[in-house]
């Protein structure tokens, strides 16, 4: 028997997000973006259930090379550019297109000679993490074009407060960045500027192409909107099965460091998941866990292999029943919330020994 955990992948939900997102992109074109292990879903899964978008978009080279494996043959971007000359042969080899954001990957291209590469101009707006200066970007356009084999076919930018929540303390951030966007913007080259936030609340933002990541994968960007309200449909479910119950007398404690001190007589349930399976251990007492359709909440600290839950109050909930982490039951973002992150993050860091059993 393998351990009682799994990440259930539900192939029609992603490709039911997908067709949400491409209804709200409306003609422009889809980057579905497949970085960490499509966000922990398994980029085999992603390249299956994404065969509808244009491209795929990473930030690996070697993930790359695995979805021509599986097959994709349609367009595949590096968001990150590549980080090293070594980087151009197989780009070109995979066919694959290149973001463009710094000068010293201008000098590479120029030194190289590999060709063909098809180029993406990255324009820092606002985000200030990658990007030319928009002022530089004609400048660029202009080095790039005489380059030989070099093909500028995008400029590319990023917003960094798109999500209402973000935009309600900052609210003037995504206009500021697409008045900075638009000297940039002469009209020869498309724009690919939307992330899922973008793509979900700010219909203003044009462009030609979309690079639409979480949104796709049923997570909502924001956390004060539900996944249900943006017609999407949570992808990953994380479960895993209790393995022993403790009774456990009022005033003992559960765990490492006995964080928890049982106020009653209680029920506690050994889930088998823990930090090595990415599951916080920053994660406080009473997170929510689901089990047999009651929030159970986390007691005492987790452990590398194994939480504690308190089912007291869940009498029919024993050795063998499957507790949710998150998923359907249980948004992904209330989990993160709990521990002071984002479900992005959660999702994504899904540790590589849980195994993702993929439903048709
Ligand atoms: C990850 C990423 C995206 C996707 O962001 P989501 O919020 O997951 O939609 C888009 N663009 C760039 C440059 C990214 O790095």
């Amino acid at each position: 028997m393998p351990r009682p955990i799994y990440a259930e992948i539900d192939a029609q939900a992603l490709t039911h997000n997908l067709k949400r997102v491409r209804a709200l992109a409306g003609n422009r074109e889809v980057w579905a973006v497949v970085k960490a292990n499509a966000y922990g879903h398994g980029l085999d899964n992603a390249v299956k259930a994404f065969e509808g978008a244009e491209g795929l978009a990473t930030i690996d080279l070697d993930d790359a090379a695995r979805a021509r494996s599986y097959g994709w043959t349609k367009r595949i971007l590096l968001l990150e550019g590549f980080f090293d000359a070594a980087d151009l042969e197989p780009l070109a080899q995979l066919n694959v297109e290149t973001i463009i954001h710094s000068d010293w990957q201008i000098a590479i291209l120029k030194a190289s000679g590999v060709s063909p590469v098809g180029v993406h101009i990255k324009v820092n707006t606002g985000m200030n993490r990658l990007g030319f200066a928009p002022d530089d970007v004609n400048r660029v356009k202009a080095e790039l074009a005489a380059i030989p084999g070099v093909t500028i076919l995008s400029i590319v930018t990023h917003f960094a407060n798109a999500e209402p929540s973000y935009l309600a303390e900052k609210p003037t951030s995504v206009s500021k960045q697409l008045t900075r966007l638009s000297p940039a913007m002469d009209g020869t080259v498309p724009g690919c500027m939307a992330n899922s936030a973008a793509i979900l609340w700010r219909p203003e933002v044009e462009g030609t192409s979309v690079r639409a990541g979480v949104a796709l994968y049923g997570v909502s960007p924001d956390h004060h909107v539900t996944s249900e309200e943006l017609g999407i449909i949570p992808a990953m479910t994380l479960a895993a099965r209790i393995i022993a119950v403790q009774n456990v007398a009022e005033g003992e404690t559960v765990g490492y460091g006995a964080r928890w001190t049982a106020k009653r007589p209680s029920r506690i349930a050994v889930v088998a998941c823990g930090y090595a399976d990415g599951y916080p251990r920053t994660m406080p007492d009473g997170a929510p866990t689901w089990v047999n359709g009651k929030i159970a909440p986390l007691v005492g600290a987790v452990s590398m292999d194994m939480l504690e839950i308190d089912i007291t109050d869940i009498p029919d909930a024993d050795v063998g029943s499957l507790v949710e982490l998150w998923g359907k039951n249980l948004p992904v973002n209330r989990v993160a919330q709990a521990c002071g992150t984002i479900g992005y993050e959660l999702i994504c860091a899904l540790a590589l020994r849980v195994p993702l059993t993929l439903k048709a």
